[in-house]
This record gives structure tokens, C-alpha cells and sequence, in this order.
């Protein structure tokens, strides 16, 4: 049911199969030996076959006396089990709410899912304050869909995204974070930040990014961020691995930079400076988005790796080379490069240097060390500028 349903009619392979069934959760696993049941708020079965997962979840309804737990208009809980008609109503958008019955190979569709479905537009079942309210997750869902299928958001459902945009916050990090990643691994991560943009969504988000973004002038660091996030999107379309903290370290990076020019320009070491940045905003970005330490350590390696390509002289540049974090970070500087924000020219030189046979490479870091700084080296890259053209 929902998401399959709406893709396979769309002739695209959903990216899971959701199954409903009026069979309790204990029943399911009573039935499968493969089974873990998961979820508090949400109780489901999981029936694993090798690597892949269906989710079972049985059909809600409502019954006022159930486990259901509703604060503040919000659905905190809900395992009130019913039938298939009384199911229908709980789903968010019309388009999600078609079952394909295993019984008779029909689609049964009791809220018009369908017309709205060869009209592609996203209608929510209900009041749409009512159901932003009950859940303001769905009003990500509302631009993930809208973006990803190419639906328009109905203007009911749309006009009032924008004002209740705010309730986000009061959704669980750990929740959010997950969001964020089907937000921004879709394929469409340049149409999702800028439908996100618009609806005030992204500031609820990534509010250091959003304050970073709007002091600046020139839509320098937004031009990064539009990059970033081409680069991801392509490498999801030719079927390449896309890392999670590669794509925050992106989203995050403008907020540590400013911090770290801040630092810099109060004489501070670049290294430290980059540090002590990040250590500001991963702490903030938690609070809203949980970040995994199997994310945040790496993000963090990504931006304190970036001083070091700016030393190309003794042997700290192949012990760069040997970081297991090279490869990301190197990127990460190219990526930099192309926007202004570091040199071409020390990403160029980087690129060169990588791909070089030893001799080679030495002979690189003879020819990079300027003739008169030759003799009294001096320790390059502790202490400089980050703006625009630096490394
Ligand atoms: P996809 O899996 O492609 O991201 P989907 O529509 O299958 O999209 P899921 O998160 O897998 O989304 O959820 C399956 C179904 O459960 C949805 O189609 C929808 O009917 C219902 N659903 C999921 N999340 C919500 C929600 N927050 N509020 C109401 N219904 C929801
Ligand atoms: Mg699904």
C-alpha cells in the first residue's frame, strides 16, 4: 500500500513495499519466524527476507478508548488497531492512501487517491491544519513527494505550510535527522532545499546554515550549498555511493567557515581556529537533527582536513595523503574551489600530487616551496585568511 502503489502506477520502482494487514502485531510474528516487531509510538513488524525488509503494519482505527496518545492537537501514539476502511483516513496524502489487494489484484481507493493521482497532485486526507498539526513531519513529506514525483501540492494543503512551518520543532532530533536524509537522497536535493526554502522549512532545519545564508550578500555560500548538492544528486543518477556525512558537512560548512574566519581574524592558529568551529555548531545541529557519532566524527575530520592541503612542504603533505579521510576532504576542497571559496590552483595541485609517482611528488613539493621561504621555512597554513580564494 501508499508509497509502491503511487509509484509502481507512476511506472517507477518504489523504493520499498509497505504491507497492511487486519492481523495483529503478535500475529504477524506468530506467522513468521524472520519477524521483529519495533516502534512504540507506532507499532509494526518487520519480516526480513536476506537483505531486504518489508514493513507490516496493521490497520488502524478509532476507537477513542485505545493506546492512542494525542498532546497539543500532535499524534504522539497511535496503536489503536481497525479495519481497512478506518485506515484509510489516517494516511497522509490521497495518492498515498491506494491499497493494492492481494485478493483480487484491485486498487482500492476510498479518498479519490487515484484522480489525484493522474492529476499528480498531493491533497491531504482531512483538514490540513488538523493533520500538519497532528504531524508536522508531513509537511516535509508534502515538498519530498512534490519534488520527487513532480506533483503539485494542493493550495489547501499548501498555503498554510509556510505559517505552521514553526511546529517542526517540536519534533524528535533522532526523527528529523532521518527526514533530512530521504530529503536530501532523493535524487531531487537541489528542487527539495529550494522548495524547502520557500515554505520556511529549511530554517527549521538548519538554522545556522539559514542564518549564514542570509547575512550573506553576494548568495556566495548558497552557491556552495546548490553545488554540494548537484554533485549529490548526480552521483545518486550514475548509481554511486553517497555519504551521509559528506552531504551535512556540506550543509554546515558555511556556518563553521564564518566561525572559523571569526577565530582567524582574532589571530588565532588555523587549525585550532577550524576546530573550535566545529566543535560549535555540531553541538547546535544535534539539538535539531540528531548526528550520529558515525556521522558528526567524519563531518568533523572533513573541515579540520581542510588547513592542512594549504602545507605542501616536508612530509605532512603524504601523511594528508594517508589520512583515511583524504579522499572526502580532497573533494571537499574542490568543491570549495569551485565557488571561491579555495584556490583552483591548491586543487589542482592536489590533484596532481595524488596521482603522482613518488620522485614526482617530491619533486612537487620542491617546486611549491617558494625560492626566498626556502631557507627559514616557516609553518605555513597555522595562521591566514579562509575567505573567498583561500585554501
Ligand atoms: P517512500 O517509501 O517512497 O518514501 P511512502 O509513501 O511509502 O514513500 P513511507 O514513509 O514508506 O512513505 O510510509 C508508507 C505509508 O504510510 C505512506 O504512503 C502513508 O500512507 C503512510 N504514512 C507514512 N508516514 C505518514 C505520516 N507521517 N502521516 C500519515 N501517514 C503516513
Ligand atoms: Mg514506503
Amino acid at each position: 500500500m501508499g508509497g509502491c502503489v503511487r509509484d509502481l502506477l507512476l511506472g517507477r520502482e518504489p523504493k520499498d513495499f509497505d504491507v497492511v494487514t487486519d492481523a495483529r502485531p503478535a500475529e504477524i510474528k506468530s506467522l513468521f519466524r524472520n519477524c521483529r516487531l519495533i516502534g512504540r509510538r507506532f507499532r509494526l513488524a518487520h519480516i526480513y527476507f536476506g537483505r531486504q525488509i518489508i514493513e507490516v503494519a496493521t490497520f488502524r482505527g478509532s476507537d477513542p478508548s485505545g493506546d492512542r496518545l494525542i498532546q497539543n492537537g500532535r499524534l504522539l501514539r497511535d496503536n489503536v488497531y481497525g479495519t481497512l476502511q478506518e485506515d484509510v483516513w489516517r494516511r497522509d496524502f490521497t495518492v498515498n492512501a491506494l491499497y493494492y489487494s492481494a485478493h483480487d489484484y484491485s486498487v482500492v481507493d476510498y479518498v479519490g487517491g487515484m484522480k489525484d493521482h493522474a492529476r499528480r497532485v498531493l491533497r491531504l486526507i482531512g483538514d490540513p491544519e488538523r493533520r500538519y498539526r497532528e504531524d508536522p513531519v508531513r509537511m516535509l513529506r508534502a515538498v519530498r513527494f512534490s519534488s520527487k514525483l513532480g506533483f503539485t501540492i494542493d493550495p489547501a494543503s499548501n498555503d498554510v505550510i509556510k505559517e505552521m512551518s514553526g511546529l517542526l520543532s517540536q519534533i524528535p532530533a533522532a526523527r528529523l535527522y532521518d527526514e533530512v536524509l530521504k530529503l536530501f537522497l532523493s535524487g531531487v536535493a537541489v528542487q527539495t532545499f529550494e522548495q524547502l526554502c520557500r515554505y520556511h522549512l529549511f530554517g527549521m532545519l538548519f538554522s545556522e546554515t539559514q542564518k549564514a545564508l542570509t547575512s550573506d550578500k553576494d548568495g556566495f555560500s548558497n552557491e556552495f550549498l546548490v553545488k554540494a548538492l548537484e554533485n549529490t544528486d548526480t552521483r545518486i543518477r550514475e548509481g554511486k555511493p553517497v555519504t551521509a556525512y559528506f552531504l551535512l558537512a556540506a550543509f554546515l560548512w558555511e556556518p563553521v567557515r564564518i566561525r572559523w574566519q571569526d577565530r582567524l581574524n582574532k589571530g588565532e592558529g588555523s587549525f585550532m581556529a577550524v576546530q573550535q568551529a566545529a566543535a560549535e555548531v555540531i553541538p547546535i545541529q544535534s539539538k535539531t537533527t540528531a548526528l550520529p557519532r558515525r556521522v558528526s566524527f567524519p563531518m568533523r575530520e572533513v573541515w579540520c582536513l581542510q588547513p592542512r592541503f594549504k602545507i605542501r612542504s616536508g612530509d605532512r603533505p603524504f601523511r594528508l595523503l594517508a589520512h583515511p579521510r583524504f579522499r572526502a576532504a580532497y573533494d571537499f576542497l574542490v568543491l570549495r574551489a569551485t565557488t571561491g571559496d579555495a584556490d583552483p590552483a591548491l586543487a589542482a595541485w592536489w590533484d596532481s600530487f595524488q596521482f603522482s609517482d613518488e620522485a614526482e611528488q617530491k619533486k612537487m613539493l620542491r617546486r611549491s616551496v617558494p625560492r626566498h621561504r626556502r631557507r627559514k621555512r616557516s609553518r605555513s597554513g597555522q595562521k591566514g585568511s579562509v575567505s573567498k580564494n583561500d585554501g
